[in-house]
């Protein structure tokens, strides 16, 4: 699809390349998509990307991030999938600590969603996350807050 070099520009400005993902560095939605205002609506990031440097998206499809991070707009790690191609990549993931080391907090929030039955596993990995943060504080030298002083 073609776009104004203005436009291109204006999307350009916003992106955060790294050595692996590009991030998004403008507005972002809930889930961590990035949001790209072009023709006077608020677009996904990662479509436009698709829609720049891959092609059209057909009705059907979703572009997906391969590499999990909702922020990226790399167009290497965007391809096209059929919703249900989608909704199947959810069903055969396997949650690991793995997951949480690798930092896809959003894609655990989201697995979540998509899948019931694995909230308790996931809130638990998410449990786990939090208290590792907290370790990292306290090597920070933050005090130590006692439950007792919460009474
Ligand atoms: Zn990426």
């Amino acid at each position: 699809m073609k776009f104004p070099q203005k436009a291109i520009d204006r999307f350009n400005a916003k992106i955060n390349k790294t050595s692996n993902c590009h991030e998004w560095n403008a507005s972002k939605q809930k889930q961590g998509y990035g949001m790209f205002s072009y023709d006077g609506k608020s677009k996904p990031a990662h479509r436009f990307a698709y829609l720049l440097y891959k092609g059209d998206i057909a009705e059907n499809m979703v572009v997906h991030q391969t590499c999990e991070n909702n922020g990226c707009v790399n167009p290497e790690h965007l391809e096209l999938q059929t919703k249900s191609q989608n909704k199947k990549n959810y069903n055969s993931t396997h949650v690991s600590k793995e997951m949480v080391e690798k930092n896809s907090v959003k894609f655990l929030y989201r697995l979540r969603n998509v899948r019931p039955e694995l909230e308790k596993e996931i809130d638990a990995l998410l449990m786990l996350l939090v208290s590792e943060k907290t370790k990292d504080e306290d090597d920070f030298g933050f005090e130590e807050i006692k439950k007792e002083n919460y009474i």
